[in-house]
């Protein structure tokens, strides 16, 4: 088995598999840790962190996240969703994570578990043959080589190995962001008490920012900007786009008063996409390398580990039968897509502008709030009944 990429989804795919007995080697191009953006977890996750036996270890390291505050900046409206309050209970809060120690963890943890991970390599090309896949790896100094193995995980992320090879992304066009920009600030307006780990989301005209707090001083701040809005500032330079965002927000100024700027602005662009297929002969897709939705309510790690586990599942089963045919596969996506599909319903109506308004006024309605909370909390996977009205009527049914 070789799993290419050991971001989130890579290294617990790995170790799943590993915990079924199965010999995995995982390719990874960077040297752990490395920066990495997407900062801020679900509670719904912690499912996931039990059954690789990180929980305690995460519980210990990273600031909890007890929920997720949304600030309109025009209006100074704001409303808090308390993961307490979600319909299902038992996981009250979630961790906010500097992404090079927290994928490291995991990455170790798939080493602990037998799979064996070869950092600094980077997988150029991948041939899938009848009976086998060849890999061809670029590792450390200057090295050049080619494993074989039954089958290939591509948990390349948003560089989409095999989605791009063979034609597989479609752009989500309903979705108006279209540039990031990120750093991290030292010392920036934190919430007090047991409130100091939420996520600040602050909604303006040009888009929305995120202010995630680390255990500490450090808080990453980002934001996420309308088609509209980059749309009149092309050419400018990543700092240049990130204080035009900020000029425009007096909220986000609020949070930023007396912060100190401690890493580059980075930026990244062209998002939201779903491959047609997550799989095919001897291969599967798993993570950003499957899909990416806009990152307005924080899904994508969450979305990575459960793909892993029901990756992890597939093909240890068709490994047992010795068929590894495509349709082998299938059972995968159908549980994968059960929980994206909610999350995209979510952003679809975001952007349609029908949320937008909801997220800083549901307290008017018990039941829209409860709905809302449970989605942030990210429970998507386990069968509910809300699950089936979203995804036919949408919000808009619940209020
Ligand atoms: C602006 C923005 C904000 C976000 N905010 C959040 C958030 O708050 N919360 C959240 O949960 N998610 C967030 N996300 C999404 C999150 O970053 C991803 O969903 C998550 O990292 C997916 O994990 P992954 O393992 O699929 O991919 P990655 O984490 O990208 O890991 C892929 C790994 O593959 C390696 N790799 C790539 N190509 C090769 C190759 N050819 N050979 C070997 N190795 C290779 C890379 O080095 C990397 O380590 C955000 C995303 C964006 C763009």
């Amino acid at each position: 088995m070789i799993v290419v990429g050991g971001g989130p989804a890579g290294s617990s795919t790995a170790a799943f598999l590993s915990q079924r007995g199965r010999r995995v080697l995982v390719l990874e191009r960077e040297k752990f840790p490395r920066f990495h953006i997407g900062e801020s977890l679900l509670p719904f996750a912690r499912d996931i962190w039990e059954e690789l036996g990180v929980l305690d270890e995460i519980d210990r390291r990273f600031i909890h996240k007890p929920g997720a505050r949304f600030i309109h900046s025009e209006s100074g409206a704001m409303f808090t969703y308390r993961f307490e309050n979600a319909i299902r209970p038992g996981r009250p809060y979630a961790y906010e994570v500097p992404r090079g120690d927290f994928d490291k963890l995991l990455l170790d943890n798939a080493a602990r578990l037998g799979a064996q991970v070869r950092e600094e390599s980077e997988v150029r090309d991948v041939f899938i043959e009848e009976d086998r896949v060849r890999v061809e790896v670029h590792g450390p100094n200057g090295t050049c080589y080619e494993v074989t193995g039954q089958v290939v995980v591509d948990a390349t992320g948003r560089d989409t190995l095999l989605g791009s090879r063979y034609g597989l992304k479609v752009a989500d066009e309903l979705v108006t962001t279209n540039v990031a920009c990120f750093t991290h600030f030292e010392n920036t307006v934190r919430q007090p008490g047991p409130d100091e780990g939420n996520i600040d989301i602050v909604l303006f005209d040009g888009g929305w920012w995120w202010f995630i707090p680390f255990k500490g001083t450090v808080t990453s701040v980002g934001c996420v900007l309308q088609k509209h809005f980059t749309r009149s500032r092309k050419g400018m330079s990543a700092e240049e786009l990130f204080q035009a965002a900020l000029d425009a927000t007096e909220a986000a100024q609020r949070l930023l008063a007396g912060a100190r700027r401690i890493r580059p602005i980075g930026t990244t662009g062209n998002w939201s996409y779903r491959c047609r297929q997550y799989y095919g002969h001897r291969f599967v897709l798993v993570g950003d390398a499957a899909a990416f939705i806009d990152p307005l309510f924080s899904t994508g790690v969450l979305m990575a580990v459960y793909g892993a586990r029901f990756a992890a599942e597939a093909i240890d089963e068709a490994l047992a039968t010795g068929d590894l045919s495509a349709e082998r596969f299938a059972v995968y996506q159908e549980h994968a897509t059960r929980g994206a599909d909610l999350f995209k319903r979510l952003v679809h109506e975001f952007y349609g502008e029908s949320l937008r308004r909801l997220l800083v006024g549901s307290h008017t309605n018990p039941t829209l709030r409860a709905v809302i909370t449970s989605m942030l909390a990210g429970d998507v996977y386990r069968p509910a009944i809300w699950h089936g009205v979203v995804m036919k009527e949408g919000f808009s049914r619940l209020f």
